[in-house]
């Protein structure tokens, strides 16, 4: 079993890691908790697989547990889902000694998390992360909300879970799409902050070797979050670094209307094209994109992408600069393991 504390306080948590911990969850549960109903939000594809591992696992150990399945995938992370799943908090009575647990990716994490944040002004959550991208991110740090129709986690809150439990077993049933996905993220990791995890990468060759190491790349990735979130709980400084390759990711994302590449892919094709306009301009201390795509080509991921509008991606860029103030910060990678926040303007991308 690996185990970290994500040290906030009284707003602390741990995180668990190990194969297998799925099944046996309620002993990981009681270790925080002792009422008597919980609550499991999670999706249909998730609840197929591990919707009754959890919930008997929890009702054999005598509590009284309910449980609600929302569509799979990012429609579902919405403000609308939010008074049906009320509703049936409100059907089981559910009050503010017990418990929501979310068994899923990030949207029923983000969602669920947001929903434990809100209702009754704030119910204890657990988050039990299936996918890589939430097993190794957004499980982790408190960030939840959901999206409007005009645009992505324009709601939300930061609300920290009181676990977090890890069974990288269920990555094994993560389709392939979604496994890359998540690698992306994996991959930033090590670029930003980690050369060793850089190296392992580099040295694993397919899906298989990563299974093989997957303990100690989810724990690794999650102790860097923790970090960075320890220094900077609500965003205001260094936790921009976790967001290197994904300013330009995204508005390579929304220029395809979003249906060419999945975030991932947009923040793999992100890190590529910062670190070579980073290079171009001498901000680099080594010849890095080659190194950046070497990788990403390993792991069956993009880097580059015929841009025939920059001004189309400027545009986008400087409507996040907005938010910011009249500064851009961008991250970009000095050497492997080693990014920066660095101040610059639009003017950079052109
Ligand atoms: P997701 O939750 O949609 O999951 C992807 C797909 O995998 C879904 O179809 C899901 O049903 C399926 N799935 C999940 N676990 C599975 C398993 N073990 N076996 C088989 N299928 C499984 O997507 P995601 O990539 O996990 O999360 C994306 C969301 O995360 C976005 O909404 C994004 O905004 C959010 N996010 C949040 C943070 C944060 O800090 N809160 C950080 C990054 C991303």
């Amino acid at each position: 079993m690996k185990e970290l504390l994500v040290d906030l306080g009284k707003n602390s948590y741990n995180i668990e890691i190990q194969k297998g911990l799925i099944k046996d969850v309620s002993k990981s549960v009681r270790k925080v908790f002792n009422g008597e109903k919980i609550f499991i939000i999670t999706d249909k594809n998730v609840d197929k697989f591990y919707g009754d591992i959890v919930l008997n696992s929890l009702k054999k150990d005598g509590f009284n547990v309910d449980k609600y399945a929302v569509e799979p995938g990012e429609e579902s992370k919405s403000f609308n889902t939010l008074p049906l799943i009320y509703d049936k908090l409100l059907d089981f009575k559910l009050t503010r000694k017990d418990l929501i647990i979310t068994l899923g990716g990030g949207v029923v994490g983000d969602l669920g998390g947001f929903i434990a944040a809100t209702f009754l002004r704030g119910v204890s959550f657990i988050q039990i992360p299936t996918t890589l991208l939430s097993q190794v991110d957004s499980s982790v740090g408190g960030k939840v909300g959901v999206d409007l129709d005009r645009g992505k986690n324009l709601v939300g809150s930061f609300y920290q879970p009181k676990r977090v439990i890890i069974d990288p077993n269920v990555l094994n049933t993560l389709e392939d799409k979604f496994y890359k996905d998540g690698m992306g993220e994996v991959i930033k990791y090590g670029f930003i902050k980690d050369k060793n995890l850089y190296i392992l990468l580099n040295s694993l060759n397919n899906r298989e070797d990563v299974m093989e190491h997957i303990e100690g790349i989810i724990y690794t990735c999650c102790n860097i979050k923790r970090e960075i979130v320890e220094k900077d709980e609500k965003d205001l400084g260094e936790r921009m670094v976790l967001n290197f390759g994904h300013t330009l990711g995204h508005a390579i994302e929304k220029h395809y209307g979003f249906s060419k590449f999945t975030h991932g892919e947009g923040v793999s094709i992100g890190m590529y094209l910062i670190t070579r306009l980073a290079e171009k301009k001498g901000l680099t201390n080594e010849i890095l994109s080659d190194k950046v795509k070497e990788i990403l080509i390993r792991y069956g991921l993009p880097y580059n992408v015929e841009i025939n509008d920059m001004e189309d991606i400027i545009e986008t860029i400087s409507l996040d600069k907005k938010n910011m103030g009249s500064t851009l910060k961008i991250i970009i990678m000095k050497e492997i393991g080693n990014a920066k926040i660095y101040n610059t303007t639009v003017d950079f991308f052109r």
